[in-house]
């Protein structure tokens, strides 16, 4: 195909879906204002697949009613110049209601330790939100791979689960965070800090470096030492206020005792009006993703 088709409902994306019979489909979800993280999602999708179908979506279900829903970045215009630019074939753009029309009623809800924790517990329903709508679009665009972002990590274990707990034949793609030259993780919520704040934004990315740091010194022991030296690492900066540091095991998603691998280091903080998250994963072989600097 060789252009970009925008596509604003269900009925036109199922009949575009249903030209694509022995194609293979990479679907890339996002809610938009795309930034360099998106479009490493993008680019990997390009080179797996004959057909790459992302979707704009700011998904209402995942937001909370004190949550940033109505001011979220979006710039339409700009996403679709980027998104042409990569050879993507379907842009999936639908309204609110088109997902969630009168009567809609059935939810997907997620439970255990990796959904009711961190995020779980500080953004009641948002995974609820999150699985619904992908499931929805997995549904609609019956893709042979989809991709998403090692930042939302536990976003991605949750479609994991979603996956093999639903027996969806879809193929999981989790890439590296991508990464500001100062460690920052690429967000679209990065929008919402100022001079000022964007600065303080790094401790977040340093908080992770310093606990990755403790960690590799002190393997077997207990993990309150990390938890330690990263709440001093937020205590440096006034403006930011972390809404929780923690070590988790990426599988279960329990509290890591003991610093062992393989293990999820994950930060959240309030920094001015943004709220933003990240996290540095050790592997089962003992090495590091902390993500990408561009
Ligand atoms: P969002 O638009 O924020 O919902 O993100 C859409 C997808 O892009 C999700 O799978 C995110 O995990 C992924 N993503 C967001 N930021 C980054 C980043 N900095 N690096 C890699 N992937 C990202």
């Amino acid at each position: 195909m060789l252009e970009l088709q925008v596509i604003n409902n269900i009925q036109e994306l199922v009949q575009k879906r249903a030209q694509f019979t022995s194609q293979s489909i990479g679907l890339v979800p996002t809610m938009g204002y795309l930034h360099e993280g998106h479009l490493s999602l993008v680019r990997k999708a390009r080179a797996d697949n004959d057909i790459v179908i992302v979707s704009i979506f700011v998904n209402p279900a995942q937001f909370g009613p004190k949550e940033d829903l109505d001011n979220y970045p979006s710039d339409i215009p700009n996403d679709l110049k980027k998104l042409k630019k990569l050879g993507v074939d379907v842009v999936f753009i639908p309204t609110a209601n088109e997902m969630y029309p009168p009567g809609f009623s059935t939810f997907v809800n997620p439970k255990g330790h990796v959904a009711t924790e961190a995020e779980g517990a500080k953004r009641p329903g948002h995974f609820e939100g999150m699985a619904t709508i992908v499931l929805k679009l997995f549904q609609l665009v019956q893709p042979t791979n989809a991709y998403f972002g090692q930042k939302d990590v536990q976003q991605a274990i949750i479609v994991a689960n979603l996956i093999k707990d639903l027996h969806l034949a879809v193929n999981l793609n989790v890439m590296p965070t991508i990464r500001e030259k100062d460690g920052l993780a690429m967000s679209s919520r990065n929008k919402y800090l100022t001079l000022k704040t964007r600065k303080s934004a790094t401790i977040l990315y340093k908080a992770l470096q310093k606990g990755k740091e403790v960690f590799e010194e002190n393997l077997n022991k207990e993990s309150t030492i990390v938890y330690l030296s990263m709440v001093q690492s937020f205590s440096m900066e006034h403006d930011v206020k972390p809404d929780y540091i923690e070590i988790r095991h990426p599988i279960t998603f329990a509290v890591l005792s003991k610093l062992t691998a393989p293990a999820l280091l994950l930060v959240a903080a309030k920094v001015g009006k943004a709220r933003l998250i990240d996290n540095f994963y050790l592997q089962e072989n003992n090495e590091w993703n902390t993500g990408v600097i561009l």
